[in-house]
C-alpha cells in the first residue's frame, strides 16, 4: 500500500470564503501516483471547513447567508466564547459545514458523482492555515 501526505495553505484575504480546492486535490493525487484507494481533505483549524459540494455562486452565497443567519458574527459580545476572541460564529459555522471529506481513488480519478467539487470553508480568515491530504492506496 502506498500513502502520501500534503499541506496545502490558505491566506485568505477576507474574513469568510468558499474555495474550490479540487484542482489542488487532483494535483496531490498525480503526484502520489495512486490509481485505487481514498484521498481525506481535513481542515486543520477548528474554525474553517472541507465539504463538497456544486461550484455555483449562488449557492455559495445562499450558505454565507444561512450561516450568518445560524451564527452572526456581529455583535461578537453575543458569544460566550468571545472573550478575548472574536471568532465564536467561526467556531460554529465550521461545525455546520464539517470538517472534512473522503473521497474514493477509482483508476486514478476522483470518484465524483454529479457536480461534486471540493471547497476550503474560511470563516476566520486573514491569516494562514492549512488542509491535509492524505492519500492511501496503490
Ligand atoms: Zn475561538
Amino acid at each position: 500500500m502506498k500513502t502520501y501526505r500534503k499541506e496545502l495553505w490558505f491566506n485568505v484575504s477576507t474574513l469568510r470564503a468558499f474555495i474550490n480546492i479540487t484542482p489542488q486535490v487532483q494535483e496531490c493525487l498525480r503526484e502520489s501516483g495512486i490509481k485505487e484507494g481514498f484521498v481525506l481533505v481535513n481542515a486543520m483549524h477548528i474554525t474553517a471547513s472541507v465539504f463538497i459540494n456544486d461550484d455555483e455562486s449562488g449557492l455559495h452565497s445562499d450558505f454565507d447567508k444561512w450561516l450568518e443567519k445560524l451564527a452572526p458574527h456581529e455583535p461578537v459580545s453575543q458569544y460566550r466564547h468571545n472573550n478575548g476572541e472574536d471568532n465564536a460564529d467561526a467556531h460554529l459555522k465550521r461545525q455546520i459545514m464539517g470538517r472534512e471529506v473522503v473521497v474514493a481513488i477509482t483508476n486514478g480519478k476522483l470518484d465524483f458523482g454529479t457536480w461534486e467539487q471540493i471547497f476550503y470553508g474560511e470563516f476566520d480568515g486573514r491569516r494562514k492555515k492549512r488542509v491535509l491530504v492524505k492519500i492511501i492506496g496503490e
